[in-house]
């Protein structure tokens, strides 16, 4: 009798198991594809091909998909631009959004692929997708592409974070916004030489809840106790009152020196990386949509 029970539940686990597990082999792999496009600066004939990669996957996983298209006032003129927008709908009436860039960095001359800076976040949110395809949630789930997030010249309150503070923009007139219990940015996550800043325009109960989790997943080596404050997409939603954080992991290559270079190419990322940090990312996921009763009022970042 109970034989027969352990081997039902051993043959039906792996399937449900494994379709529901972050696999940062399969987030790797999503990078490499992005990548495979070349430089993707926004309204580039490589940053159409992408979103539509992206959002050929997201058909797949069978989710909302929104267009977000609009056009940006840059020092090179006016852009076309577009954020893609997955929603998983839950029950709760809450929100949580999980967003990164897909953009690379206008940098007209030089072969400038992005694999960790706009290709980790990509391939990252993507195998979130693709989680999220096989689980049911109580909150609506939003896993945003952000595009032009990197500044043409440097980063104003004009220049840079496009995508982020349209939406933004978009998400208070309707009324999105207020439904947001947490949204966490991920950028520059795929480094093998992993090590999270705690950023520190984050909302502090948000980092400590990620660095709790993180601790506890035995991930805590890779979530460092070094803080630093970096303007990022998760800036325009801090700015209008959401519970926001951001993982960044600042310190790529010797003094920084593959970021914004040719280096940034993918034998400098790790599958392993994106398996933490998307590991991490489930499991606080899951602890926001713990009843409210069962989970102690720090671990519930309020507005
Ligand atoms: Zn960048």
């Amino acid at each position: 009798m109970h034989r027969a029970k352990v081997v039902l539940i051993a043959m039906l686990a792996p399937f449900s198991a494994m379709a529901a597990e972050f696999s940062g082999a399969s987030a790797f792999e999503f990078t490499r594809a992005a990548v495979a496009f070349g430089p993707r600066p926004p309204g580039s004939p490589a940053s159409k091909k992408l979103q539509e990669f992206i959002k050929a996957k997201l058909k797949s996983f069978r989710c909302e998909i929104v267009d977000d298209a609009f056009t940006a006032s840059t020092p090179i003129g006016a852009v076309g631009m577009a954020n893609v927008i997955a929603r998983f709908p839950g029950t709760s009436g809450r929100a949580v959004v999980f967003s990164g860039h897909y953009d690379t960095k206008h940098m007209p001359g030089i072969d400038f692929v992005g694999a960790n800076d706009g290709g980790s976040s990509t391939g990252l949110l993507l195998e979130l997708a693709r989680v999220f395809s096989s689980t049911k949630r109580r909150h609506d789930v939003y896993l945003v592409w952000f595009d032009g997030e990197e500044a043409y010249v440097q980063y104003t309150g004009t220049d840079g974070f496009y995508g982020s503070r349209h939406l933004a923009r978009r998400w208070e007139q309707d009324g999105t916004l207020k439904k947001i219990l947490a949204l966490i940015n991920v950028d520059m996550i795929g480094d093998r030489d992993l090590g999270i800043l705690k950023e520190q325009y984050s909302k502090a109960s948000l980092n400590a809840l990620i660095w709790k989790v993180a601790g506890e997943l035995g991930y805590g080596r890779y979530f460092l106790n070094e803080s630093g404050a970096v303007l990022d997409d998760h800036f325009q939603f801090v700015q209008k009152m959401v519970p926001a954080a951001n993982l960044i992991d600042f310190d790529y290559g010797p003094n920084n020196s593959y970021w914004h270079t040719p280096k940034d190419t993918m034998d400098k990322l790790s599958p392993k990386s994106f398996e933490v940090v998307g590991r991490v990312l489930l499991e606080v996921l899951r602890r926001l949509e713990a009843p409210a009763a069962a989970a102690p009022p720090s671990a519930v970042p309020s507005r």
